[in-house]
């Protein structure tokens, strides 16, 4: 995902205070500081959490594996660079530091009890094609410049429990087409199967870490899970992936979950014939019934309480959810023969619909269907309706939030 600019840099101080509260003792209360060291400490913070790290995040930017824009994929040469450097980061903050077997640059520390269960912090060091420098990793650098304002400070050592910073391998999915492959991994639910998944060059996710010395085995990535008993909490700073918080003026906010999704693909059929020959009132065409279908999609997404009625599956609450997280896309479209003087044969479209409340996006799904093959019928077109991936909602912790 792409993001050039980022409004704030209290984002930085935010992974700080938040790693701040796992300390056994507290970081500051005012009175327990001097005026000239409360000065020292503050100089300590601009110079870490703000003027290293942000020229951090520009050298990372740098690391690409293209000329003139950002592109870093699982295991490309500009991403084991990257690695290189963000571990030599690690090392100065004062993690111990290890690459695991699907690539995941891992730096931790016990803090005063190595048994007791650890804070995971981290987010992707791969990157889209053309992407935006904040991208994953504003997520790693303000991580590790946190626990190096500890280290200098003295108060690495006491940390209630082990933090451990990672910089996962894979987020993006861009070589592969497969997402989450590092992380995946670490939480024990990718398929071993992913390993003989081929770039397009033909190289499978493990010649591509074997490339890089890296040997996996099916057993080595099963053994790659984390014991969920054994991590307290899993935290990650991330660039905002949209336009609302600069919109409204915040420099950051907490993410409450990740929304559902339905990916759906429409075919509509209608009667194909010559643009100059076919009257009007004889056409079936399934680029104006397309047409049609989206402005529902869109109507329906951005007025739900207008299609979908209270009671039945459908509650308050529901409604109230939809109406502030339901988004509907239709990025693809293809038509046939596509000739700018054939009435089409055949319109296909993709649709990707998003909300928070799974109980409402099945009702959306179900009702945009009902109505989709309304349309169809009175425009005397073919409506195929098929529902390709469906990913369920997370909803995060609320003592996090
Ligand atoms: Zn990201």
């Amino acid at each position: 995902m792409t993001f050039t600019r980022i409004s704030h840099f209290s984002l930085f101080f935010s992974s700080f205070f938040f790693l701040s509260s796992t300390l056994s003792s507290h970081l500051y209360p005012a009175s327990a500081t001097t005026p000239e060291k409360d000065g020292k400490t503050r100089s300590l913070y601009s110079e870490i959490l703000r003027d290293e790290a942000v020229a951090r995040l520009n050298d990372l930017g740098k690391v690409s594996d293209a000329d003139g824009y950002l592109e870093r994929t699982f295991m490309s040469p500009a991403s084991v660079r990257a690695g290189f450097l963000i571990r030599e980061w690690m090392e100065d903050a004062g993690l111990r530091t290890w690459v695991d077997s699907m690539g995941n640059l891992h730096g931790r520390v016990e803090g005063m009890n190595a048994s007791a269960q650890a804070l995971l912090i981290g987010s992707h060091l791969d990157t889209v094609v053309d992407a935006g420098m904040f991208d994953g990793s504003l997520g790693i650098i303000s991580a590790i410049s946190a626990l190096k304002v500890l280290k200098s400070i003295g108060k690495l050592g006491e940390l209630k429990r082990p933090v451990e910073v990672i910089a996962f391998s894979d987020e993006e999915g861009v070589r592969f087409q497969s997402t989450f492959l590092g992380s995946a991994a670490v939480a024990g639910i990718l398929p071993v199967t992913a390993l003989k998944i081929s770039d397009k060059s033909g190289v499978t996710v493990q010649d591509a870490l074997k490339g890089n010395s890296i040997e996996i085995t099916e057993d080595s990535l099963l053994g790659l899970k984390y014991d969920p008993a054994s991590i307290w909490g899993y935290f990650e700073l991330h660039i905002e992936q949209g336009p609302v918080l600069e919109w409204v003026g915040f420099p950051l906010a907490v993410v409450k979950g990740i929304a559902g999704q339905t990916r759906m693909k429409v075919t509509v059929r209608g009667s194909q014939g010559h643009a100059g020959t076919v009257p009007m009132s004889m056409r079936r065409d399934p680029m104006a019934a397309a047409a049609e279908l989206i402005v529902l999609l869109e109507s329906l997404c951005k007025h739900p309480r207008d299609f979908l009625s209270s009671g039945g599956n459908c509650n308050e609450q529901t409604l109230e959810s939809l109406s502030t997280s339901l988004v509907c896309t239709v990025g693809e479209i293809s038509t046939w023969p596509s000739a700018s003087n054939v009435i089409p044969g055949q319109v296909t479209f993709t649709v990707d619909l998003r909300a928070i409340d799974d109980v409402g996006r099945e009702a959306v799904v179900y009702e945009l269907s009902n109505q989709m093959y309304k349309i169809c019928d009175r425009r005397s077109v073919s409506c195929i309706i098929e529902r390709k991936v469906g990913r369920f909602p997370k909803h995060f912790a609320k003592h996090f939030a």
